[in-house]
Parts: C-alpha cells; sequence; structure tokens
C-alpha cells in the first residue's frame, strides 16, 4: 500500500464545519441566498457552498463565514439506468457556467413549478475536463439515491470524490448512504475521497443533516478547494472525530462517545470494535467513557497490504462519521 502522505490529523491548520450541497431561491430551495448564509453561519458552520441546479449563486464572505461559488451540474451516463440517463456533480470554485455543455438534449429538463432546470455534458469525463478547465474541484451527488452505474465512474477521470452521504436523500427514502459506490472505487485502485452533505431545499427538516468537516491551511476560499482536491476532510451526521494517528498499517482513533469504530479494507477484508450489546472486539480499546462508549482504538488490518484503509464511527444512535482513505 502506498505511504499515506496527506493525514490531516497529523497536519498543521485548522477545521473548517461545511456545507457543501444546498440550494437557494435561486434554484428549487426555499431560503433566499442571503438568508441561507446566514442559517448557516447561526448554526456554526464556517463554509456554504450554494450549489443551485445550473445557477451560479454568489453571496459575498463575511468575516465569519467563507462561501464557494459553485452548482449542481449534470452529464449523460455511458450505461445509463432505467429509467435515468443522466447523472450529477457538485463543483466548486467556478467562475462561470456553459450555456451548451454539449450533452444529449433529450436528458435537458426544465420545471418551471419547482424552479430548477438540467442540462448536461455529453460524459462525466467531459464534465470533469470543463471543471479542471476552470480550475474547480468537483464531486459525483448521490450515487444511490439516482442509482448511478459504478461503470461509468470507474471509466471516468478528474472527479475528486463522490457525495458518500447526502442527509436530505436518507431522510426522503433511505437512499443517503453511497458508500458502497465509494468502496469499489477505492478496491479498484480509483483513490478518490468523500464529502458528507445536508442537500438542503427545506430548512426546517434539512438544514444540519450532515457536514463536511476540511481541514486548511488558512480561512480563505482557495484553502477550502485546495482541501476538497486532496481529500483533507472527515465527514459525519453526528459523531466527531479528533484524531486518526498511522502506526504501519495499524490506525489509532481518538473519537467522540463511539458503539463501534469499524477499520474498512477491500471485499472481506477490515476489522471492527464494538460496545454494548453484541459487542465485538477485533481490536484493542483505549479509552472509554463513563457509559463505556469508545473514545480511543486501536484497530490492525487483517491481512498484509490492504488495497486501502478507511475508518468509520457510529455513535450511540447509529450515526456515522468517516475518514477518506488513509
Ligand atoms: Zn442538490
Amino acid at each position: 500500500m502506498s505511504t499515506p502522505t496527506t493525514n490531516p490529523f497529523e497536519l498543521p491548520g485548522e477545521w473548517l464545519k461545511c456545507a457543501l450541497h444546498t440550494h437557494s431561491t435561486e434554484s428549487d430551495g426555499t431560503l433566499a441566498p442571503r438568508h441561507l448564509v446566514q442559517s448557516y453561519a447561526e448554526a456554526g458552520f464556517d463554509v456554504v457552498a450554494i450549489t443551485d441546479h445550473w445557477r451560479r449563486t454568489v453571496v459575498p464572505s463575511t468575516d465569519r463565514l467563507i462561501t464557494i461559488p459553485s452548482a449542481e451540474l449534470g452529464f449523460d451516463l455511458k450505461y445509463p439506468g432505467y429509467p435515468r440517463q443522466s447523472g450529477e456533480f457538485l463543483v466548486y470554485g467556478i467562475s462561470d457556467l456553459p450555456d451548451d455543455p454539449g450533452g444529449n438534449r433529450d436528458n435537458w429538463m426544465f420545471n418551471a413549478e419547482e424552479n430548477w432546470e438540467a442540462r448536461t455534458f455529453a460524459s462525466l469525463s467531459a464534465a470533469m475536463q470543463w471543471s479542471e478547465a476552470q480550475g474547480a474541484v468537483s464531486y459525483v451527488a448521490h450515487p444511490y439515491w439516482n442509482e448511478l452505474s459504478i461503470d461509468d465512474l470507474l471509466e471516468s477521470e478528474g472527479f475528486a470524490g463522490i457525495e458518500v452521504f447526502n442527509g436530505s436523500a436518507e431522510v426522503e427514502n433511505g437512499r443517503g448512504d453511497s458508500s458502497t459506490w465509494w468502496d469499489v472505487l477505492l478496491r479498484n485502485g480509483k483513490r478518490t475521497f468523500g464529502i458528507a452533505t445536508d442537500d438542503q431545499h427545506y430548512p426546517l427538516f434539512e438544514l444540519g443533516l450532515a457536514w463536511t468537516m476540511l481541514h486548511v491551511v488558512e480561512r480563505t476560499p482557495e484553502a477550502v478547494i485546495e482541501a476538497l482536491r486532496t481529500g483533507q476532510a472527515y465527514f459525519s451526521h453526528g459523531p466527531s472525530i479528533f484524531d486518526i494517528a498511522l502506526d504501519g498499517d495499524a490506525v489509532e482513533v481518538t473519537c467522540s462517545p463511539a458503539r463501534s469504530v469499524i477499520l474498512h479494507m477491500e471485499q472481506e477484508c477490515g476489522v471492527s470494535v464494538s460496545v454494548g450489546a453484541n459487542g465485538r472486539r477485533m481490536g484493542q480499546i483505549l479509552a472509554t467513557d463513563d457509559a463505556g462508549l469508545i473514545t480511543r482504538v486501536r484497530l490492525e488490518p487483517d491481512q498484509a497490504s490492504p488495497k486501502y484503509r478507511r475508518v468509520s464511527v457510529i455513535d450511540k444512535y447509529g450515526k456515522r462519521a468517516w475518514s477518506n482513505p488513509l
């Protein structure tokens, strides 16, 4: 396995709480852009990307909160599922949008009543070429919710990662967790990263459902985009990861009180430690809280030279935090 060079927990800098998938009244969201940004600031967020559908909605950054010019765009699938012919991606750090991105117009949609539109690039790779030319960074949106073909993702280049958890999809129909897609990409050698988002359209029951913690060297939009590009992140809809220390292939994780901590690897590999009823110890618990929940643990791979390692932490409510591949 390649030696990790960018464990964010071992680098100087600070962590920013980021909302990376939100919709305003410029598309099908219900908060005006200025109110959206203000709501996230008051909810304790440091960064907001307004990702309206085919709109570049810009609200200036403030002393308290960094805004990133962003959008949610589309691409035609090479291996379409039924009935879905296209996928979506989130792009961060754009300066403009193309009027004609070049995709199949049969897949373009305009919904005046709900105030959104969708256009497509001809493929995910074509979309990523445009994204790179903008100096932007892109993540494929909600693969499980869309039931995207994994082959489109395996054959495409240029996306930094995927939206591993989408909070509003989880609430809407239980299709929020796309980590299966991520594991297949990682097992096939595609070193991709993850984000968790709330995909907020309706703040009353979506704002803050999930978030991404980015590790930056300074509080600037450029540093935020660089952290997305290099995967300097962990992401969550509940627990916090305070530290991941690497010791050869072993990992030591320090976290908010957890029922279970998992070291994920390819296929049938990987180990976990859990407590409570039916708890299982495939590693060493180093510390617990007064209730016996795990706050520090050491896990070692159950096979030599794993293709990848990533960590997840599950709290007593079943909520999860994910590390990027280590
Ligand atoms: Zn969206």
